[in-house]
C-alpha cells in the first residue's frame, strides 16, 4: 500500500498556510511568532485554532478561527496550488504497476478533495485518510497503524511520501517504508529528513524508475 502526504508532498501548499496565517494575523493588528509558526505548521486544525486563541488572547471561540482559515484557503485548493513536479508521474507509476495507494494528510477534509478535483486526482486513491478524523497529529506514531489497519495492510507492507521531518521520524517508528520528499518549507530541517527516511528525495521528478525496489521487499509475500 502507497499513502501519499498532500500539502508539501503532492502539491506544493506549504506556502499558503504561511499567508493565511498572516493574513489572519495581519487583520487582527498582529503578527506572527517563531513559537506560533511551529505549533500550527505541525498541528491539525482544531489544536492550532485552540493554540492560537490562546497564544493571542483572541475572542473567537477555535471555530470561528477554523471558518475564517478555511475560507481564505479553500479558494488557493480548489484554484490556484500546483502540483508538486513529478508528483503526477508517480502516480501514474504506480496506478500502471496496480499499486494500491491512498492519501495520509493532516488537510482538511474539503481543502484536499478540492486540491484532488482540482487536479483530477480523485481516481488514483482507494481512499483518503484524516489525521485529523482520527483526532491525531501526524507526528504521533498512532496514526500509522490506524491507517494501516483501514486499508488491511499491515505496516511494515506500507510505504508513505511525507515531507514533514516529525513525520517522517514517526511513520517510520511505525514500521512503514518512508520515502522523505524535499519542501522549501521544511529546508531548514533538511536533515531531519534525511535520518528519519528510508529513502530522501530532492524532488519527485525522475523517481519512477525507482518504485520497483521501493515495494519489492514489503510486498514480496503477496506476490508469491
Ligand atoms: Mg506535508
Amino acid at each position: 500500500m502507497i499513502f501519499f502526504d498532500l500539502d508539501g508532498t503532492l502539491i506544493d501548499s506549504n506556502g499558503v498556510w504561511l499567508q493565511v496565517d498572516e493574513a489572519f494575523l495581519s487583520k487582527r493588528g498582529l503578527v506572527s511568532t517563531p513559537e506560533y509558526i511551529q505549533m500550527v505548521s505541525h498541528s491539525i486544525f482544531p489544536a492550532a485554532a485552540r493554540f492560537t486563541k490562546e497564544h493571542y488572547g483572541l475572542e473567537e471561540n477555535p471555530e470561528d478561527i477554523m471558518e475564517e482559515w478555511r475560507d481564505r484557503a479553500y479558494d488557493a485548493y480548489a484554484r490556484t496550488i500546483p502540483l508538486k513536479p513529478g508528483a503526477l508521474e508517480l502516480l501514474e507509476a504506480f496506478r500502471a504497476k496496480g499499486e494500491p495507494m491512498a492519501l495520509l494528510t493532516a488537510s482538511l477534509p474539503e481543502l484536499c478533495r478540492a486540491a484532488l478535483a482540482h487536479h483530477g486526482l480523485e481516481g488514483y486513491f482507494q481512499g483518503l485518510f484524516f489525521a485529523q478524523e482520527a483526532g491525531l497529529e501526524k507526528r504521533d506514531p498512532a496514526v500509522y497503524p490506524m491507517a494501516a489497519e483501514r486499508f488491511g495492510v499491515p505496516p511494515g507492507r506500507c510505504v508513505l511520501f511525507e515531507d514533514a521531518p516529525d513525520n517522517c521520524a514517526a511513520a517510520t517508528k511505525s514500521g512503514f517504508t518512508v520515502v522523505g520528499v524535499y519542501d522549501d518549507f521544511y529546508a531548514g530541517r533538511w536533515v531531519d529528513v534525511v535520518e528519519n527516511s528510508r529513502i530522501a528525495v530532492r524532488t519527485l521528478e525522475g523517481f519512477t524508475p525507482y518504485i520497483d525496489s521501493l515495494t519489492a521487499f514489503p510486498y514480496t509475500e503477496r506476490r508469491t
